[in-house]
């Protein structure tokens, strides 16, 4: 339909984009047969149907489950999905898993997402330790690099950033629709969880977010892990957020100051108000440029 119009009643269209709630999620059609499917407390997920192929782009976790499927069923009409895409390891992205598993649907994600759902490792952030997972839970078609998609009807790829969320990342880029998934790559307007135990840095997120913003444009839009849907120049601050803030706490640990001495002259103070939320809190961020500067924890 919007392809019938000039191409700037498109751009106020795109922007317009029919969103109505299903079972407790927001459901914004991008493109015929593209949505994204968000709740306020888990990852966005995205819905792509291509032929006889229906494929949702992370599965959240309990209790959503039985509301995403039926929102999952509601723009599908019925259709299941026949293949999951898992954009990294964390549990809010994956614990609808086997969920979906059980309906039918094969799960693709990066080798390293199957390491580590397998073998979890401690928090140092949260001094929680994620429990291992089963079987059914476990992607079962694996990429190590880069992927083209072609073989599920999709014009598209993943595509691998090793060290920069986790080491485990895959992005899923729509080339002809212009849209990304960047899976927890991009917390828009908010403070990023960068998971350095599980081979996350700083410096890696910033050359991913980087490297995208390279190969992009002005059009693109990006389903975030975590916030609105997105426009490039929302990967512009969130990339300049991380540097600046970076360079911030790297000069006070060069003067010598321990992290309680940093956490005291509050470097971030002026990012607070727009990018603080209740997981990756302003401290938490100064806590992660510290760790990653100086490998200490405290
Ligand atoms: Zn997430
Ligand atoms: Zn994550």
């Amino acid at each position: 339909m919007l392809k019938t119009f000039s191409a700037g009643i498109t751009a106020s269209l795109i922007l317009a984009a029919s969103a109505f709630a299903q079972a407790g999620f927001e459901v914004t059609e991008l493109e015929d047969g593209i949505s994204m499917l968000a709740n306020a407390r888990a990852g966005n997920v995205a819905v792509v149907e291509a032929g006889d192929n229906v494929i949702l782009i992370d599965t959240q976790m309990p209790p959503f489950l039985e509301d995403l499927e039926a929102a999952v069923m509601d723009v599908t009409g019925g259709r299941a999905p026949t293949l999951v895409i898992n954009t990294h390891f964390h549990g809010d992205h994956v614990l609808g898993n086997a969920h979906f598993a059980a309906l039918g649907a094969g799960i693709l994600a990066h080798e390293n997402v199957a390491e580590r759902l397998a073998n979890p490792v401690q928090s140092q952030l949260t001094g929680r330790t994620p429990e291992a997972l089963g079987e059914e839970f476990l992607p079962d078609i694996l990429v190590s690099q880069a992927m083209m998609l072609s073989r599920f009807g999709v014009t598209g790829e993943v595509l691998h950033y090793p060290d920069a969320h986790t080491d485990g990342d895959i992005i899923v880029y729509l080339t002809d629709a212009n849209i990304i998934h960047m899976g927890d790559l991009l917390f828009s307007g908010l403070f990023p969880f960068i998971d350095l135990d599980a081979g996350g840095t700083v410096n890696g997120y910033i050359a991913a977010l980087d490297e995208i913003i390279g190969f992009t444009n002005a059009e693109t839009r990006f389903i975030a892990g975590h916030g609105p849907l997105s426009t490039r120049d929302d990967l512009i601050a969130s990339r300049d957020m991380l540097i600046e803030g970076r360079a911030r706490v790297a000069a006070l640990v060069e003067e010598g100051h321990d992290l309680e001495a940093i956490q005291a002259a509050a470097p971030l103070a002026d990012f607070h108000e727009a990018w603080n939320w209740g997981f990756i809190t302003t401290e938490r961020m100064v806590w992660t440029f510290y760790r990653d500067i100086t490998g200490l924890t405290q």
